[in-house]
Formats: structure tokens, sequence, C-alpha cells
């Protein structure tokens, strides 16, 4: 049996009040967490009782203190980029669980390779958000499976780049293929990711068509609210050069 199934055996996490005012359910089993002001900043997700993603190195005291008494088994990563895999190190150690990262991006999470693209942009966001290198426990490849979401390769962004996807409600969790706030304003609305923290932006425009043929109906960013406007999404995706 694996952590995944067993977690689909479990109850969803019981919370207390105050801890309750931080995860918003936003699917059956899907919980957005929210970490540090402003909301929506750097997005963590639990499924079941899976992390997907865990914001920067300073997110790592208030993202434990959320947790806390939460069943944790793993945490999974969409890519690995400062503000997703910073409090990685912290939150492993101290509830003693394993890293999962999309294989292609595992070199850069266990600290072998630098974290891809290599501009100023990335170098800057390394200093102020990255957590250490640690080491991944298991490699996601597309196929796989996670607390009932399929593991889905869609690379750009970066090259292991991954997204997650439950078939019976079509939720999916999207990492950074596309976001919906403004990366300089935050206003919300739908926006490709910057292209100075992006490897290859044609690459990552299929794969949001990808993401578009999967016909989500609910779609969840690394950075910016929810989406359930698919309307809305579907004009992004028409807009994309071709
Ligand atoms: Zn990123």
């Amino acid at each position: 049996m694996t952590l995944s199934n067993l977690a689909s055996h479990q109850k969803p996490p019981a919370v207390d009040p105050d801890q309750r005012l931080h995860m918003k359910m936003i699917a059956h089993h899907v919980w957005q967490l929210s970490n540090r002001f402003p909301d929506n900043l750097f997005n963590v997700y639990l499924i079941e009782d899976v992390l997907i993603d865990a914001a920067s190195r300073w997110d790592a005291s208030t993202l434990l203190k959320r947790l806390a008494n939460i069943p944790l088994s793993q945490v999974a990563l969409t890519h690995c980029h400062p503000d997703h895999q910073g409090a990685v190190k912290r939150i492993c150690t101290t509830r003693g669980i394993p890293l999962a990262c999309p294989e292609g991006d595992i070199a850069s999470m266990e600290g072998q390779a630098p974290m891809v693209p290599r501009t100023a942009a990335i170098k800057l966001m390394e200093l102020g958000f990255a957590g250490p290198a640690y080491p991944v426990q298991r490699s996601l490849r597309d196929g796989d499976e996670i607390a009932g979401f399929r593991v889905i390769h869609t690379p750009g962004h970066t090259p292991g780049h991954v997204m997650y996807f439950r078939e019976s409600d079509r939720v999916a969790i999207v990492g950074d293929i596309l976001r919906n706030n403004h990366p300089i304003t935050g206003k919300t609305g739908l926006y490709e990711p910057p292209v100075v923290f992006t490897l290859d932006p044609e690459e990552n425009w299929r794969s949001i068509r990808k993401l578009a043929q999967l016909r989500p109906t609910l779609v969840c960013f690394g950075h910016g609210p929810v989406l359930t406007d698919m309307e809305q999404f579907d004009q992004f995706v028409a807009r994309l050069p071709s």
C-alpha cells in the first residue's frame, strides 16, 4: 500500500479553530493554506495528507505551526524554484516525512545543479527566498499518482515541472505554468510566468494547452487565487501565440 493509498482511507484532517482560519477548503480533500501576508503570494496546498509545494524559507515556521497536529505523509513539489522549495528541509526534517520531486528538477533540489533559468532574477530570488538543498526520496514521473491526483509532466517553466490533476472532479494544481495575479502589482488576472523565471516559454505554452485539453473545473496556481471561471481560462489560452 502506498502512502497516498493509505491516506485515502484516512479522515480529512481535524483542525483547531485557529488553524481553520488559515486553511481554506477549496475542493474535496483539498485545502489552500495561507502562509504569510499577502494571501496567494506563494501558494501551498494540502491534498489529503500531502503538502504540495513549500513556499519560501521564510514560511517554514508559519507553515509548521499551521500544520501542527495535521497528518502529513510527504511533501510533493510542482517544481524546484526558491518560492516552492524554500521550507522543504525544515518541514521534512521536523515532521520526519519524505520529499517527492519531479524527476527533471531533482538535481536542482539536491543541489547538484543550479535552479534554472540562470537569470539575474532567479539568482536574486535564490538569495532572498530559497531554502537549503534536500535529498529527494521519491522521483515523480508523468502518470504517477499522489493522493488521488495524477502527476502530469508540464515542462517549460522548469525542465521537470509537473501539475497534479484529479479526474473525478477535474481539479488541477498547476504550479507556475500560469498564474492568477500580476507578478509586480499583484492584481488578480491570468498571466504567463515571467520569462526571467521560465526556461522555455514556448514549451510552457504547450503545457498550458495540455491543461486546457483536460477541461479543468478548478485551477489552483502557485501564485494568485484559485480560478473557477473556465471561460476566462479558455480566453487566455486562445490568446496564446501558436
Ligand atoms: Zn516557478
